[in-house]
């Protein structure tokens, strides 16, 4: 094609994502400039002068940005940010990475979605294609960029974990296997807390699909029916539920998840079989293994990948044993839903360690389970008045915790032989720890040292 000779890019946010755009914006020739507001990681700094592309850190150069053509926006940027009004009053294209990388690529686009599940889902489906010898590459809100990975490689398939606000400056761009996990209410602060908006940037995974592509969605997720009930998705749909046998798509037969798609052979496989157990995981290999079905991968390759996949650290991970307690690291449940799927997945007394960033939750929703297993809840965060008074009648709640190891030892002392301390915090990480993988790591090392 022309090249974009003298096309002004700008990049906002010089992160994993922002860098790998302005090294493929820079290979293709437009006239590239990288501005983060925060201090640019030293890494980042050095790779973008290695292909010697111009950047500012810790600041942001209105004349400079304003002026651009195009700007690629890094997902952490909201769209209440100065610089984002001022641009959008100037009527200049606000696009994400993956938007703009899909330009440049003829791959085939495996995408994934949902507020739970997407980094489980995404690498499940890696593990399972690259088992089977496709040429694929790993990249969206995961590892590598894929602006990067359409730069320097050539891979035939990406699976993409896509996160809703990279969803939310897409719009050319289209998957050819779209997958929608679960809606459930996340990040509403970034939504004016009005579900549908959530709910069509969720959907916008299926935006320009055709009849020849797929689009595997769950079928027990009350968002994802009623807002199909009304939409259009032009694409072969792939329902998956364990209420109910589907068409096209995977059911539970017994303990057997069972995929039937016309004009394939039935998949089958126990779910005790399954390297990822849990009700919420039993979706996660439906969704993966529709995917591979889809792309005709035989079913011993998808048995054998189900069966021998692990797991990334954080999430719903076994810590220690330790007199007879068991301690569990759920840090990356972040929302209120990963949390009921925790507990629910744990068949013992619990003291549960929640808390942190609320972001406008509704914690009712944990009441039954919190009831049926929960024997205390230790609050670890700065304002936890919101779990406070939503369990308080139920259990002891103790609040005015702030470090991790402080809340361990504290259940520790709370759990009796036989019992589950689980970290499945419902809430972002950010009062008291640099991320969830930081609040994990310091609950890890909390539980070793007792
Ligand atoms: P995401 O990338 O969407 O945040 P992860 O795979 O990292 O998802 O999992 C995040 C949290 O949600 C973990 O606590 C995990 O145990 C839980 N989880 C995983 N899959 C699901 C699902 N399908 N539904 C609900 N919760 C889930």
């Amino acid at each position: 094609g022309v090249r974009p000779v003298g096309v002004r890019l700008v990049i906002l946010g010089a992160g994993e994502s922002g860098v790998g755009a302005a090294i493929l914006a820079q290979k293709q020739g437009f006239d590239v400039f990288v501005s983060d507001f925060g201090v640019i990681k030293e890494a980042y700094q050095l790779e973008l002068e290695s292909y010697h592309i111009p950047f500012e850190s810790a600041q942001h150069t209105e004349e400079l940005i304003l002026n651009a053509d195009e700007v690629v926006k890094s997902p952490g940027i909201p769209d209440k940010a100065p610089i984002i009004k001022k641009l959008k009053e100037k009527g200049i294209s606000i696009i994400s990475e993956i938007e703009f990388a899909g330009r440049y690529t003829d791959a085939k686009m495996i995408c994934i979605t949902g507020s739970n599940g997407k980094t489980t889902t995404t690498l499940l489906t890696y593990h399972i294609l690259k088992n089977a010898g496709l040429n694929v590459g790993l990249g969206g809100n995961i590892g590598k960029s894929f602006a990067k990975q359409v730069a320097l490689e050539s891979f035939e398939y990406y699976v993409l974990e896509i996160s809703s606000f990279m969803l939310d400056n897409m719009y050319a761009f289209k998957a050819h296997l779209a997958v929608l996990l679960n809606i459930t209410p996340d990040h509403l602060d970034r939504y004016d807390y009005q579900m549908a908006n959530y709910v069509v940037s969720k959907f916008k995974i299926t935006q320009n699909l055709t009849a020849q592509d797929h689009f595997i969605y769950c079928d027990d997720d009350i968002e994802i029916a009623s807002f199909l009930a009304s939409a259009d998705v032009k694409a072969q749909h792939h329902p998956f539920s364990i209420e109910h046998e589907t068409i096209n798509g995977a059911w539970l037969q017994q303990n057997n998840l069972t995929i039937q798609l016309t004009n394939s052979d039935q998949f089958d496989m126990s779910i005790q079989d399954l390297a990822l157990q849990g009700k919420h995981n039993v979706y996660n290999s439906m969704a993966s293994g529709i995917t591979a079905k889809v792309l005709e991968i035989r079913n011993e390759t998808i048995r054998e990948s189900m069966g021998n996949y692990k797991n990334i650290e954080h999430r719903l991970e076994h810590v220690a044993n330790i007199s007879g307690i068991s301690f569990i690291n759920d840090s990356k449940a972040t929302n209120v839903n990963s949390t009921w799927y925790a507990l629910e997945s744990i068949n013992t007394d619990v003291i549960l360690i929640m808390g942190g960033v609320d972001k406008g939750n509704d914690y009712s929703m944990l009441t039954d389970l919190v009831r049926q297993k929960v024997k205390a809840i230790i609050c670890l965060g700065k304002d936890n008045k919101a779990i406070h008074d939503a369990f308080e009648d139920e259990v002891e709640v103790i609040v005015n915790t702030f470090s991790a190891s402080e809340a361990v030892i504290i259940a520790y002392h709370l759990a009796k032989k036989g019992s589950t301390v689980l970290l499945s915090p419902a809430c972002a990480s950010f009062d008291l720890f640099k991320s969830y993988e930081d609040r994990g790591n310091q609950f890890k090392a909390a539980v070793k040292e007792l």
